[in-house]
């Protein structure tokens, strides 16, 4: 598989959401402008969350004219929006161009957490997952990211809750449009930003070796999950064709480097497909490549249906059997809480239904 930057959206104008405090700085900088406007307008974004340069009020009259001359707002259109019994909200919306993302707010008992999408589709074609169903149409813009989190705020906003974590595991591979994530962080954890504690936040990659080295020197409190979903070389290849591009031994070897390199814990993600990664047999088999990490944790996932798809769920009594033996071997193990299972929650499966009717 070849592996080469995905394109990004040929806009005419950058986005105000692209660009971080620092890019804010400097583009003051050659305007002439005051050096205090860039944390002005920063504020503006992010605290009061306008949505248009025109209500900077603060800012004087030609200054507010040469910011609409050279960026534009990102508009994120709801096409839909499901709210599940257990207070998870799924968003639907529509790009500029037309192309439809999906955007989670799922309620814990901590708080609001919300999982963005990165890439409008996806390439990395994991077999159980709807999002890559019809391949990658390009990369999102750190704007487009950072508007999810926005638009999730303002959903929150007349309860007076904020979102308090986020998970970069919507549809996409954070890790192939990875400057745009590594802009997005930056916003999202600056306290003139959003404010969100980096360990609060968590990247999500099915396995793109050379930016797990690259994350692990990012020198960041943001959490690393990796997507492993099999114990050995042969089944992940079947499962994520990306082990072929980047083989089961050269993930764990970037992911010991990442720990040892960063002190921090890696959580390997397992999506349970009844009779093909889930028998007692894959879970010793698991065990004996985690145990060797100080503190690796597993998050088990009963996979979701996908109806193009022909995997069926773990019963649940295999489920705990799996996690038993992981939790016997010393690696430490939970069952991820199944959330949105009403409002069709799994990643890509919105946007699919909505591709079906004509749409991007
Ligand atoms: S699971 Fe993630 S990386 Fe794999 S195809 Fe789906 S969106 Fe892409």
């Amino acid at each position: 598989m070849e592996l080469k930057e995905p394109k990004v959206l040929a806009a005419a104008k950058p986005y105000a959401y692209d660009l971080t405090l620092e890019d804010w700085q400097e583009w003051i900088k050659e305007s002439g402008e005051a050096g205090f406007r860039a944390g002005q307008i920063f504020d503006w974004l992010y605290v009061k969350r306008v949505s248009s340069f025109e209500e900077m009020t603060n800012l004087p009259k030609s200054l507010r004219e040469k910011l609409v001359e050279q960026f534009d707002f990102v508009t994120l259109s709801e096409v839909a929006k499901y709210e599940s019994k257990d207070g998870t909200v799924k968003f639907l919306f529509e790009l500029a161009d037309k192309n439809a993302i999906e955007t989670v707010i799922m309620k814990h008992s901590y708080g609001n957490s919300v999982c963005v999408t990165t890439q409008v589709g996806c390439r990395i074609g994991c077999t159980f997952c709807a999002s890559t169903l019809t391949g990658l149409k390009r990369n999102l813009t750190p704007g487009e990211i950072i508007a999810q989190v926005v638009k999730a705020q303002q959903q929150l906003d007349p309860t007076n809750e904020r979102v308090s974590s986020i998970v970069i595991m919507g549809i996409g591979e954070p890790f192939e449009n990875y400057d745009a994530m590594m802009k997005f962080l930056k916003v999202m954890i600056h306290p003139k930003g959003l404010n969100i504690g980096q360990r609060h936040i968590t990247v999500s990659t099915s396995g793109i070796v050379p930016n797990i080295y690259r994350f692990a020197e990012e020198n960041t409190q943001i959490n690393l999950a990796i997507s492993i979903h099999a114990p050995n070389d042969t089944l992940r290849s079947k499962l994520m064709p990306v082990n072929r591009r980047y083989p089961f031994a050269e993930l764990i070897e970037a992911c010991q480097y990442y720990v040892a390199k960063t002190g921090r814990r890696i959580t390997f993600e397992y999506a349970l497909m009844g009779g093909v990664n889930d028998r007692p047999e894959h879970a010793e088999e698991l065990a004996q490549v985690l145990k060797t990490f100080p503190m690796a944790h597993v998050n088990l996932i009963p996979v979701n249906f996908v109806s193009e798809r022909d995997y069926v769920r773990t019963p649940r009594d295999d489920i705990f059997t799996f996690q038993r033996i992981l939790e016997r071997n010393k690696v430490n193990a939970t069952i991820r809480r199944e959330q949105g299972s009403d409002i069709a929650a799994a990643c890509g499966q919105l946007r699919a239904k909505h591709m079906e009717s004509g749409a991007r």
